[in-house]
């Protein structure tokens, strides 16, 4: 009852794709996932350059994701991996139960890095947030500061200048990496400031609400943070295997295929030069092409 053709780790859109062409090619595949379908979609205020959506905000994508698998009857199971062990098959071990499969595509995404400052973790959801989207309304009307120069502080800078008094960004170096699209959008707002070369050394709190930061040789007052310095791959389940990583990141061939036999792995969790919404789908798909290729 617990054999599956293939099974996947992880419901973003890398994983839910790879579902997607598995059932479709009347495999028996199981889609574990330990949050919410979508993944990090889910925290994207505006998506704008997936094709075949001119602008589509991040939970309406999810959940057409989550309508795609309920209509397809693929089987979801809400629940955690804590092991993938390589025994003739995987053996997939979760808080609840055991499974096995032939085949496995890793598809668990990034997890957003913190600062590193010192009341950072207590303030995480009290001033500090990850998620404009799913926070930006606590702000309403106030002054926020957003840490990062690349594509998700751009994009969610320009959400929250719908909402908040004022956006500064703040980024460590003189370079922005956003692209040249958003860099535009956001220089068209009056309402954001970026300052350049300036890191947060402090935060600053009076009764338990963020006040102010303390910036290299100043103090921005600010009622919020939201932290947008990058991430860092979910692989936590994966000690009982030796997979090849680099950097934290799975190391795949062009199949998507990983160093270990059957073990596939797709979305954010790769190493690969482009980590957008499309190319997750991508891995995805070819991923699971890979998997239906093998088994033929
Ligand atoms: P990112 O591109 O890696 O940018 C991270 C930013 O945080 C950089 O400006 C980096 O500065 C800064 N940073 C890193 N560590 C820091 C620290 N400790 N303190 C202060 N600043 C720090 O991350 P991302 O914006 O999350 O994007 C991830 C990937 O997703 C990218 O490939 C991006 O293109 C893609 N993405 C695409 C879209 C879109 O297409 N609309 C939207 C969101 C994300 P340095 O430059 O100095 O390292």
């Amino acid at each position: 009852m617990n054999n599956f053709d293939c099974i996947i780790i992880g419901s973003g859109i890398a994983g839910i794709t790879a579902a997607i062409y598995l059932k479709r090619a009347d495999k028996n595949v199981l889609l574990l996932e330990s949050n919410i379908p979508g993944g990090q979609i889910n925290k994207t205020s505006n998506v704008e350059n997936y094709p075949g959506f001119t602008k589509i905000d991040g939970p309406s994508l999810a959940s057409n994701l989550l309508d795609q698998v309920e209509h397809l009857n693929i089987n979801l199971k809400y629940e955690e991996v804590i092991s993938v062990e390589k025994e003739d098959n995987f053996k997939i071990t979760t808080k609840k139960d055991t499974y096995n499969a032939p085949y496995v595509i890793l598809a668990t995404g990034r997890t957003p890095n913190l600062l590193g400052l010192e009341n950072e973790k207590e303030l995480i959801g009290k001033g500090i947030s990850f998620c404009a989207l799913c926070d930006g309304n606590f702000y309403k009307g106030l002054d926020v500061v957003v840490v990062g120069g690349g594509d998700s502080a751009f994009e969610e800078s320009l959400y929250l200048s719908n909402i908040c008094k004022s956006v500064t960004i703040i980024n460590r170096s003189d370079k922005l990496r956003a692209s040249n699209i958003l860099q535009d959008q956001v220089s068209k707002r009056d309402n954001i400031k970026i300052i350049y070369n300036e890191s947060i050394t402090k935060i600053n709190t009076e009764n338990d609400r963020i006040v102010s930061v303390n910036l290299k040789d100043s103090i921005l007052s600010c009622s919020g943070i939201f932290v947008y310095i990058g991430s860092t791959p979910n692989l936590n389940y994966l000690k009982d295997i030796n997979i090849e990583v680099e950097n934290n990141y799975v190391v795949v061939d062009k199949t998507m295929k990983t160093n270990i036999e059957g073990l596939y792995a797709a979305g954010d969790v790769i190493k690969k030069n482009t980590y957008q919404i499309v190319t997750a789908a991508s891995d995805g798909a070819k991923a699971a092409s890979s998997v239906i290729k093998n088994m033929e």
